[in-house]
């Protein structure tokens, strides 16, 4: 089937980004906005624009109602759900499938599977991916517990089944703990997913965050187009990405990609998806599954040439994947900065007026961003205003670019995070490529 008109259910860069994919391939696009964002740059440059509802995003970017109202009145064939909102909502994805509408992501199956990281764990296990050593399922008898804890080895982490965002999770060094931060993580659960359940697994002292980016053709054909290392966070939030990881070698990549693209195949998995991992001691420990694009795509395009949105969109389609395993060449290294309307130093909310806006631009220079001169960033949402991402052949010249774009890049009117990434990139550490997901939080402790 081809998709002639698209709805974008999302907003800011990723839906300026769909946007641009769909135009590039012919397809009308229909943006759905907030009160809010009516003045979004993705919802100019549209087809058509629908509001959908006051800016609480329960309301609107949420509202599940709206959003296939907004499609059945548009004669939308198609519904691209972004990252965030509801892009892992598999009753979303199935009620736009019962309405005759193509979902571009996975299969509502799929997401369901993996939006349970106790489920999403087994499967992975099942499909031959490394997990971290932990408990089978729930915990929740304190004797089974102690044993698990025991034979894993302390320190252990508890964590929420239906956890995100890096919420839910308990840290514990000792069996006379265990009880107490096991009631503590499930009622935090609960109140924060509705979901008291929570296991157990070994908590790794001082890995990386690696992750690979895979995509199947939802008939038993997937592959692996490697990986991003994110492990440069902040509360669990990535601040900058890059690919390939600087420590990993081609062989490795090989090895953990094939596993992964194996385990794609043989479930039959469509369209884009990442397998998140925590690496130490050049050993792969599974975390979870995402079930859609991730904000740092775009690294992963830098590297290979192929544009994954195009691909999410042919996979809808039916259509088979545009590259074999073969074909796909890693070449050079990209690194996104993500630009958030935020205190680099205290990291506090920054919404405002953009007064001046500059963006760089030359020689593999990307910037995926809905800002312009006179936009008025909206308080309701996410504090990310932009990414910024570079090519280079070598991960050094990757480097010397993304500091020279950053220095040519102008916000003015609110605070942003681009001083914190030009601190960053001058890092010894950082430029050794020396770092792990603890690495970030010591420099801000040991830097601000
Ligand atoms: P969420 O869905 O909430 O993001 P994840 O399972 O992806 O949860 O974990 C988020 C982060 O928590 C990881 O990137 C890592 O920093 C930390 N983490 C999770 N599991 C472990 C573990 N077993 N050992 C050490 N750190 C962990």
């Amino acid at each position: 089937m081809a998709i002639e008109k698209l709805l974008i259910a999302n907003r800011g860069e990723i839906a300026l980004r769909i946007h641009r994919a769909c135009h590039e391939m012919g397809i009308r696009t229909v943006a759905v906005h907030s009160t809010a964002d009516a003045d979004a740059m993705h919802v100019r440059l549209a087809d058509e624009a629908i509001c959908i509802g006051p800016p609480a995003a329960r309301d609107s970017y949420l509202n599940i109602a709206a959003i296939i109202s907004a499609a059945e009145i548009s004669g939308a064939d198609a519904i691209h759900p972004g990252y965030g909102f509801l892009s892992e909502n598999a009753k979303f994805a199935e009620i736009v499938e019962a309405h005759g509408i193509a979902f571009v992501g996975p299969k509502p199956e799929h997401i369901r599977t993996m939006g349970d990281k106790i489920e999403a764990k087994r499967t992975a296990g099942a499909l031959g991916l490394p997990l971290v050593p932990g408990s089978d399922g729930a915990i929740s008898d304190l004797a089974e517990a102690k044993a698990i804890a025991e034979k894993a080895g302390y320190p252990v982490i508890i964590k929420a089944a239906s956890g995100g965002g890096g919420r839910g999770m308990k840290v514990c060094t000792s069996p006379d703990d265990l009880e107490t931060l096991m009631q503590q993580a499930g009622s935090e659960a609960k109140a924060a997913f509705g979901d008291a359940t929570v296991y157990l697994e070994k908590y790794l002292g001082n890995p990386r965050h690696i992750e690979i980016q895979v995509f199947g053709d939802g008939q038993g054909n997937a592959i692996h187009l490697g990986e991003r290392d994110c492990s440069l966070q902040r509360r669990h939030q990535k601040v900058l990405e890059e690919a390939p990881s600087p420590v990993l070698s081609h062989a490795e990549r090989e090895r953990i990609g094939g596993v992964c693209a194996r385990a794609m195949a043989d479930m039959g998995y469509r369209g884009a998806g990442t397998i998140e991992f925590l690496w130490e001691n050049g050993e792969f420990y599974f975390i979870e599954m995402n079930t859609r694009l991730q904000v740092e795509h775009p690294v992963t395009e830098m590297i290979t040439g192929v544009d994954l949105v195009r691909e999410q969109i042919r996979v809808a389609e039916g259509r088979p994947l545009s590259v074999t395993q073969d074909e796909l060449v890693f070449s050079g290294h990209a690194i996104e900065c993500r630009i958030n309307a935020e205190d680099p130093k205290t990291f506090a909310p920054s919404p405002g007026t953009v007064t001046r806006y500059h963006v760089p631009g030359g020689m593999h220079v990307r910037v995926d961003s809905g800002l312009y001169q006179g936009y008025r960033v909206p308080p309701y949402y996410d504090s990310m205003i932009g990414k910024l991402i570079v090519y280079g052949r070598t991960r050094e010249g990757a480097i010397m670019r993304l500091k020279r774009a950053l220095d040519e890049y102008v916000i003015e009117g609110m605070k942003t995070t681009i001083p914190l990434h030009q601190a960053l990139l001058n890092d010894p550490e950082f430029l050794n490529g020396d770092y792990t997901i603890k690495w970030l939080e010591e420099w801000l402790a040991r830097e601000g």
